[in-house]
Protein backbone atom coordinates (compact mmCIF):
# COMPACT_ATOMS: atom_id res chain seq x y z
CA UNK A 1 0.00 0.00 0.00
CA UNK A 2 1.39 3.07 -1.20
CA UNK A 3 2.08 5.97 1.43
CA UNK A 4 2.29 9.68 0.84
CA UNK A 5 2.62 12.25 3.03
CA UNK A 6 2.09 16.58 2.59
CA UNK A 7 4.59 17.98 4.78
CA UNK A 8 3.30 21.47 5.01
CA UNK A 9 -0.36 20.02 5.85
CA UNK A 10 0.73 17.31 8.03
CA UNK A 11 -1.32 14.86 5.98
CA UNK A 12 -1.25 11.13 5.55
CA UNK A 13 -2.85 9.31 2.57
CA UNK A 14 -2.62 5.58 2.50
CA UNK A 15 -3.52 4.69 -1.33
CA UNK A 16 -5.15 7.90 -1.83
CA UNK A 17 -7.24 7.73 1.59
CA UNK A 18 -6.48 10.19 4.09
CA UNK A 19 -5.81 8.68 7.23
CA UNK A 20 -7.09 10.53 10.56
CA UNK A 21 -4.50 13.10 12.22
CA UNK A 22 -4.35 11.91 15.62
CA UNK A 23 -1.32 14.23 17.62
CA UNK A 24 1.58 15.90 16.11
CA UNK A 25 4.23 14.47 18.92
CA UNK A 26 8.00 14.29 17.91
CA UNK A 27 9.36 11.22 19.59
CA UNK A 28 12.50 9.43 18.80
CA UNK A 29 11.09 6.18 16.51
CA UNK A 30 14.20 4.57 15.60
CA UNK A 31 17.06 4.22 13.19
CA UNK A 32 17.24 5.34 9.74
CA UNK A 33 17.58 2.43 7.63
CA UNK A 34 19.45 4.06 5.22
CA UNK A 35 22.22 6.61 7.32
CA UNK A 36 21.19 5.07 10.71
CA UNK A 37 20.97 8.14 12.27
CA UNK A 38 17.96 9.51 14.57
CA UNK A 39 14.25 8.80 12.90
CA UNK A 40 11.55 11.61 14.32
CA UNK A 41 8.15 10.95 14.11
CA UNK A 42 5.87 13.98 12.13
CA UNK A 43 2.37 12.98 13.23
CA UNK A 44 0.40 10.24 14.16
CA UNK A 45 -2.49 8.85 12.04
CA UNK A 46 -5.13 6.31 12.68
CA UNK A 47 -5.65 3.44 10.28
CA UNK A 48 -8.33 0.41 11.29
CA UNK A 49 -7.53 0.09 14.78
CA UNK A 50 -3.92 0.22 13.74
CA UNK A 51 -1.62 3.76 14.44
CA UNK A 52 0.53 4.94 11.42
CA UNK A 53 3.25 7.28 12.35
CA UNK A 54 5.25 9.52 9.73
CA UNK A 55 8.80 9.65 10.99
CA UNK A 56 11.51 11.31 8.98
CA UNK A 57 15.27 10.85 9.18
CA UNK A 58 16.71 13.91 10.64
CA UNK A 59 19.82 13.63 8.61
CA UNK A 60 18.80 11.95 5.15
CA UNK A 61 15.24 13.39 5.11
CA UNK A 62 14.15 9.87 3.92
CA UNK A 63 10.84 9.51 5.52
CA UNK A 64 8.80 6.65 6.47
CA UNK A 65 5.03 5.09 7.34
CA UNK A 66 5.14 2.96 10.45
CA UNK A 67 2.88 0.85 11.43
CA UNK A 68 1.75 -0.06 15.51
CA UNK A 69 -0.85 -2.33 16.80
CA UNK A 70 -3.64 -1.42 19.19
CA UNK A 71 -1.05 -2.57 21.94
CA UNK A 72 1.74 -0.37 19.78
CA UNK A 73 3.50 -3.60 18.43
CA UNK A 74 5.21 -3.08 16.00
CA UNK A 75 4.01 -4.38 12.55
CA UNK A 76 5.93 -2.99 9.92
CA UNK A 77 7.06 0.36 8.16
CA UNK A 78 6.88 1.49 4.78
CA UNK A 79 8.85 4.33 2.58
CA UNK A 80 6.63 7.74 2.67
CA UNK A 81 6.84 9.51 -0.10
CA UNK A 82 6.28 13.60 0.11
CA UNK A 83 2.97 14.28 -1.57
CA UNK A 84 2.73 16.63 -4.38
CA UNK A 85 1.03 19.65 -2.80
CA UNK A 86 3.70 20.47 -0.51
CA UNK A 87 6.70 19.70 -2.52
CA UNK A 88 5.20 22.69 -4.85
CA UNK A 89 5.03 24.55 -1.96
CA UNK A 90 8.12 23.84 -0.18
CA UNK A 91 11.71 25.68 0.00
CA UNK A 92 12.79 23.16 -3.54
CA UNK A 93 10.55 25.22 -5.64
CA UNK A 94 10.49 28.53 -4.46
CA UNK A 95 10.07 30.39 -7.30
CA UNK A 96 6.63 28.72 -7.35
CA UNK A 97 5.13 30.64 -4.22
CA UNK A 98 4.71 33.74 -5.56
CA UNK A 99 2.47 32.08 -8.24
CA UNK A 100 -0.71 34.61 -7.42
CA UNK A 101 -0.57 38.60 -8.52
CA UNK A 102 0.88 39.68 -5.25
CA UNK A 103 4.42 39.80 -5.09
CA UNK A 104 6.55 38.41 -2.53
CA UNK A 105 6.62 39.83 1.13
CA UNK A 106 9.79 41.10 2.79
CA UNK A 107 9.91 38.11 4.84
CA UNK A 108 9.89 35.80 1.98
CA UNK A 109 12.44 37.91 0.79
CA UNK A 110 14.44 37.50 3.50
CA UNK A 111 13.72 34.04 3.38
CA UNK A 112 14.55 32.80 0.21
CA UNK A 113 18.02 34.78 0.45
CA UNK A 114 19.23 32.54 3.09
CA UNK A 115 20.92 29.20 1.45
CA UNK A 116 18.95 25.97 2.07
CA UNK A 117 21.56 24.28 3.81
CA UNK A 118 22.46 27.08 6.25
CA UNK A 119 18.26 26.57 7.60
CA UNK A 120 19.02 22.80 7.47
CA UNK A 121 21.51 23.36 10.29
CA UNK A 122 18.93 24.60 12.27
CA UNK A 123 15.59 23.92 11.17
CA UNK A 124 13.84 20.31 10.46
CA UNK A 125 12.34 20.25 6.75
CA UNK A 126 8.76 20.51 8.19
CA UNK A 127 9.85 23.93 10.56
CA UNK A 128 11.18 25.01 7.30
CA UNK A 129 8.61 25.01 5.41
CA UNK A 130 6.15 26.50 7.67
CA UNK A 131 8.47 29.01 7.35
CA UNK A 132 7.99 29.47 3.92
CA UNK A 133 4.60 28.42 4.11
CA UNK A 134 3.99 31.77 6.78
CA UNK A 135 6.05 34.30 4.31
CA UNK A 136 4.02 33.30 1.44
CA UNK A 137 0.65 33.96 3.58
CA UNK A 138 -0.14 30.51 3.13
CA UNK A 139 -1.85 27.78 5.50
CA UNK A 140 0.87 26.70 7.90
CA UNK A 141 1.27 24.24 11.36
CA UNK A 142 1.38 27.10 14.14
CA UNK A 143 3.25 24.24 16.01
CA UNK A 144 6.16 24.25 13.78
CA UNK A 145 6.69 27.88 13.49
CA UNK A 146 6.45 27.94 17.18
CA UNK A 147 8.92 25.66 17.53
CA UNK A 148 10.85 27.04 14.27
CA UNK A 149 10.76 30.62 16.64
CA UNK A 150 12.19 29.29 19.79
CA UNK A 151 15.41 28.73 16.96
CA UNK A 152 16.00 31.98 15.53
CA UNK A 153 18.69 32.73 18.29
CA UNK A 154 20.56 29.97 17.38
CA UNK A 155 20.21 30.61 13.78
CA UNK A 156 21.54 34.06 14.44
CA UNK A 157 24.76 32.76 17.00
CA UNK A 158 25.48 30.29 14.25
CA UNK A 159 25.01 32.24 10.73
CA UNK A 160 24.49 35.82 11.77
CA UNK A 161 20.99 35.94 10.32
CA UNK A 162 18.25 37.53 11.88
CA UNK A 163 14.30 36.34 11.16
CA UNK A 164 11.14 37.84 12.12
CA UNK A 165 8.58 35.44 10.45
ZN1 LIG B 1 18.71 8.66 7.13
Amino acid sequence: MPYTYDLLNNILKADEAELPLDNLEQNLIGACSKCNADVISISYHLQDDKTVVAARCSACGRMYAILYNKYWIWLGEHSLQEAESSARQGPDAPDTVDEGNTKPSEELLALQAIPLKKLETVFTQAEIKTLFAKASGKKYVRQYLYRARKKYPELREIFDIYLNI
